[in-house]
């Protein structure tokens, strides 16, 4: 099957870098959320990444006018009805994801490839929302989505070869290098990353070292982009309770239970980057 129309169900942090790198491909956008305000957002967002790009002389005027152009949106999911591919982005709740993916089952054309960014709920779980087992599968962006390189492409259960290789092949096309993994707790990338994050709590909790040396060690030693506190607090200490809560109960091993004082930071409020403080003070 051919693909020219794209849905991008979820205009947020990752929403709308999957709309931009999309209609960026030459690939028509209509991109939907709940309400206006949010698509707005998205836009000046897109917006403004594309600006950054004529900066630095990646793209021209013309380029970004182009992708612009490419890109509708709507609060009404109906419009995602003509698209050749679905791929959510919506909040990570089961409950949000059933029901936009039972509504988009009744609208979307019976061939339409059905993908999900979730970065913890089982795409074989989420597969069984639809009629279409077999076209769903994960498509797994990393943030920011116009940056990294990776798409993480799961396979679950039920998913058949053509759609496997029509999402590897479009992953390719959108600039990035997909890698295909099986649907278990955290696919690949998250079951490596967080349970070293959390380890990196427990080495504070039992003072091993400060939170400084920590860091310092991974990124000088093991030649990390940044350490593993401060990339918790960039990831959100509430988002890495949460899978690692998915890993330990996914899989039932003590050795992915969540260090105690990532439990306490979050029932602190101390979330990381957004809250304004998390392992590092970030409020000045
Ligand atoms: P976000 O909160 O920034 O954006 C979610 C968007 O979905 C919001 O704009 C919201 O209005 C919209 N939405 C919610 N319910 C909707 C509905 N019923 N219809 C239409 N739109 C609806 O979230 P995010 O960080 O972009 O995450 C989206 C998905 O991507 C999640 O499944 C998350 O696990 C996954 N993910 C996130 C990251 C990350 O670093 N943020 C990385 C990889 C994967």
């Amino acid at each position: 099957m051919e693909i020219k129309k794209i849905a991008v169900v979820g205009a947020g942090t990752m929403g709308n870098g999957i709309a931009h790198i999309s209609a960026q491909s030459g690939y028509n956008v209509v991109l939907v959320d709940q309400s206006q305000d949010y698509l707005s957002k998205a836009v000046a967002r897109i917006t403004k990444n594309l600006d950054r790009m004529i900066k630095k002389e990646r793209i021209t005027e013309a380029d970004k006018q182009a992708t612009l152009g490419r890109i509708k949106t709507s609060t009404d999911l109906k419009d995602c009805a003509d698209s050749d591919v679905v791929i959510e982005a919506i909040f990570e709740d089961r409950g949000v994801k059933k029901e936009v993916w039972g509504k988009l089952e009744e609208l979307c054309k019976p061939e339409a490839l059905f993908a999900t960014n979730t970065s913890t709920i089982p795409i074989t779980e989420l597969a069984n929302f639809t009629k279409r087992p077999e076209r769903f599968i994960g498509m797994h962006f990393m943030n920011p989505v116009p940056v990294m390189k990776l798409v993480e492409v799961i396979r679950g259960l039920e998913t058949n070869d053509e759609t496997l290789s029509a999402v590897v092949e479009l992953s390719k096309k959108l600039g990035k290098e997909p890698i295909e993994v099986n649907d278990f707790p955290g696919f690949v990338s998250n079951r490596i990353l967080l349970p070293m994050i959390n380890e990196a709590v427990y080495a504070v909790m039992e003072g091993v070292a400060t939170k400084e040396a920590i860091d310092g060690v991974m990124k000088l030693g093991m030649n990390h982009p940044m350490g593993p506190l401060a990339l918790a607090d960039l990831i959100g200490l509430d988002v890495c309770l949460d899978i690692m809560e998915v890993l330990h109960e996914g899989l039932g091993d003590s050795k992915y239970r969540p260090c105690p004082l990532l439990r306490k930071r979050v029932a602190a409020g101390r979330l990381g980057r957004k809250s304004g403080k998390g392992f590092y003070d970030y409020s000045r």
